[in-house]
């Protein structure tokens, strides 16, 4: 069934204190009570218009919720202070003391770290995993396992998730399956494909400025109340809130998100084209040599394209760093980690964002010392920006 985030988020209207266009910032750590047993009572559960302290709860944050929870189609959301807060949270919300996570190989480098590294202090351990492979599933799951993890688009690598199908063994299974879908906001719904929990670092494209650090879980009411649980809650003991001033920018940004998230896909998608036509060798899931280009034809909703993020390998990891070094001096964008700026960022994962990972993982899952990860910006002129890139290419001597 067709879907469309952002006349979800366009259809709330949200006014602010006087009537103000865009809700007021809340600049208040904590909230007065007119008699002390209201103040008793929001201890036990939540009052509606009322609020006790910033970091259980606070108005414009609140509103940032309720956009984001429209924008995946999810009954509740939680902003965080960062995506690795959203993603911590979630996880150890799910999991206790000698449960497992089946999570896929591919994803974030910092993910992966807080799975391999973190998480066995608590006990809590992962199987690495190529998801796409049903039978190595199955190989690894037990009595154990609580959590199916995975990007919705990976991380370096671009393998779009079969998200129903893992949603379908997840509930044959009583398994919580959480997608990061930090790469693809609006283009993919993961909750309407199946997923329980939806986490994103806002960091990226959602606030697209790349001027914050900003995460949030989408997810059902009762998993929203469990992670603010005064007694119990991730996000409220753990306490990574969002500052309400950067809330109120983020939800300022998220209405121009779909217009973002069409530029960069049109300036992606024409950029992966003339990289492939050029015989460079190209990941990108608008593709049709791309192998889950089909897939993600079926998942997608219509009209926002196939995502801002296009991955290249050009052989070797000197190659890579003189590409970048005179992508940058043709101003071609900035030799950054990060993505879903304005502009182009660039960066070799297997040094930078993914080097948690080891190197034998790494090249299993097929990420080389030659990739290159690009965040396309929205160029207003792409041709212009895809000639740079071409005498950039030639200079190193890869066409
Ligand atoms: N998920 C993905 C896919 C990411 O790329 C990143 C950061 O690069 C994160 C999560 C972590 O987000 P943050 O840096 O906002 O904590």
């Amino acid at each position: 069934m067709k879907f469309d985030p952002a006349s979800e988020i366009q259809d709330l209207l949200m006014f602010g204190e006087f009537g103000d266009v865009n809700p007021s910032i809340t600049d208040s750590s904590t909230y007065t009570f007119l008699n002390p047993a209201t103040m008793q009572e929001i201890f036990s559960h939540e009052i509606e218009g009322c609020f006790l302290y910033s970091r259980h709860w606070n108005p414009i944050n609140k509103y940032l919720c309720r956009a984001l929870a429209a924008m995946e189609s999810t009954e509740a959301a939680q902003v965080t202070a960062s995506g690795m807060s959203a993603i911590s949270s979630a996880i150890l919300q799910l999991c206790n003391t000698g449960d497992e996570v089946i999570a896929s190989w591919t994803i974030y480098g910092g993910t992966y770290a807080f799975l391999k590294n973190f998480l066995p202090k608590f006990g809590i351990q992962t199987h690495f995993i190529d998801l796409a492979n049903s039978d190595a599933i199955k190989r690894v799951l037990n009595r154990k396992t609580k959590v199916i993890y995975t990007e919705s688009i990976s991380n370096p690598l671009l393998e779009v998730a079969d998200v129903p199908r893992l949603s379908r063994f997840a509930n044959e299974h009583g398994l919580t399956l959480v997608i990061d879908n930090t790469f693809s906001p609006m283009i993919l719904s993961p909750a309407r494909l199946g997923a329980h929990v939806v986490a994103h670092s806002m960091t990226k494209f959602i606030n697209g400025t790349s001027d914050c650090v900003a995460g949030c879980i989408c997810s059902s009411q009762q998993f929203v109340e469990q992670l603010t649980d005064i007694n119990a809650g991730a996000t409220m003991l753990l306490g990574p809130v969002l500052d309400s001033l950067r809330a109120a920018s983020i939800l300022k940004n998220l209405h121009s998100l779909h217009i973002r998230m069409q530029q960069h896909s049109a300036n992606a998608l024409l950029l992966a084209r003339r990289l492939h036509e050029l015989g460079i060798k190209v990941h990108y899931p608008g593709l049709p040599s791309h192998r889950n280009h089909e897939l993600m034809k079926q998942l997608i909703n219509p009209g926002l394209g196939f995502g801002g993020m296009v991955a290249i390998d050009v052989g070797d990891e000197s190659k890579a760093n003189a590409l970048m070094t005179k992508m940058q001096e043709e101003k071609v964008g900035y030799l950054a980690v990060s993505l879903g700026y304005f502009k182009t960022l660039f960066s070799a994962p297997s040094s930078s964002t993914s080097s948690e990972i080891p190197e034998d993982l790494q090249k299993l899952m097929g990420l080389s010392r030659g990739m290159i990860r690009l965040s396309v910006g929205i160029d207003n002129d792409m041709e212009r920006s895809i000639a740079r890139m071409e005498k950039c290419l030639k200079a190193i001597g890869l066409f």
